[in-house]
């Protein structure tokens, strides 16, 4: 079995009243790809925000690859997510540059590498992800489901241990949908990655899951393998919920 690379231990995170995370402990190893799932509300989002840094803990530690996530530190957040890549459900990309730029600033100005190599590696993703003959182009002549497909090639370039996946397809018209989740399902095939992903594609959690954690009330309430929890799931909640959304 794979090293540990991700662990929350006894983490709360509030937001005024609202107890979003309530003593959460789970962990994910090395290259496992592992689903969240749960009610609207229920915190999935959260945990991806505070394994960005983006977000604080009120109480308990995040520990990636050993060490404690500290958001408060600049210098320390900038490490993180470097090795930490996100993809939004809203694609979130320059829109004053290229295609080939959004995929290549970072790697530049982060990982310090050339603008030839970035290039370089930021066409072979274009390519890897259908959009070789895009390179030019500005975001906005593309579909939703191609911007995703550069969001997803934008946060590769930064070669993350970790690849968080935030409801990638919810923003995008049903037609969309299928060509950026078998993209997903390639990655996690052909890649050693990491994936954490929160979706409500139940047919996707299912394919690409080693294991799914179903959240209600701030905590995981059941996991284990997609077999288990989308056949035979053990909690009334969970029932409930994929009685909703199957
Ligand atoms: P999920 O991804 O499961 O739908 P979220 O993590 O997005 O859940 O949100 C959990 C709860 O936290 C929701 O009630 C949401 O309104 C609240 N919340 C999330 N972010 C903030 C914020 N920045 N300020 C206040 N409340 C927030």
């Amino acid at each position: 079995m794979s090293e540990e690379l991700i662990r929350f231990e006894n983490v709360t995170k509030r937001f005024g009243e609202n107890t979003v995370l309530d003593d959460l402990c789970f962990s994910v190893r090395a290259g496992q790809h592992v689903t969240l799932i749960g009610p609207s509300g229920s915190g999935k989002t959260t945990i991806l925000r505070l394994l960005m840094t983006l977000e604080k803990p009120d109480a308990g530690t995040i520990r990636v690859n050993g060490g404690k996530l500290h958001p408060a530190d600049e210098k320390h957040r900038r490490e993180v997510r470097k090795k930490i890549g996100m993809v939004f459900q809203h694609f979130n990309l320059f829109p004053h540059m290229s295609v080939l730029r959004n995929i290549t600033e970072a790697p530049i100005r982060v990982l310090g590498k050339s603008r030839e190599e970035a290039e370089a590696r930021g066409r072979e993703l274009l390519d890897m992800v259908g959009l070789a003959d895009k390179y030019e182009a500005r975001p906005a002549q593309l579909s939703g489901g191609q911007q995703q497909r550069v969001a997803i090639a934008r946060a590769l370039a930064m070669e993350p241990k970790v690849l968080l996946l935030d409801e990638v397809t919810s923003a995008l018209d049903p037609e969309l949908v299928a060509g950026v989740l078998d993209l997903l399902r390639e990655i996690a095939r052909t890649t050693d990655i990491t994936m954490i992903c929160v979706t409500h594609e139940m047919n996707f959690a299912r394919d690409i899951s080693d294991e799914v954690l179903m959240f209600d009330g701030g905590r995981v309430i059941e996991s284990g393998s997609p077999e288990k929890i989308f056949s035979d799931p053990e909690h009334e909640r969970t029932r409930e919920f994929l009685g909703a959304v199957l």
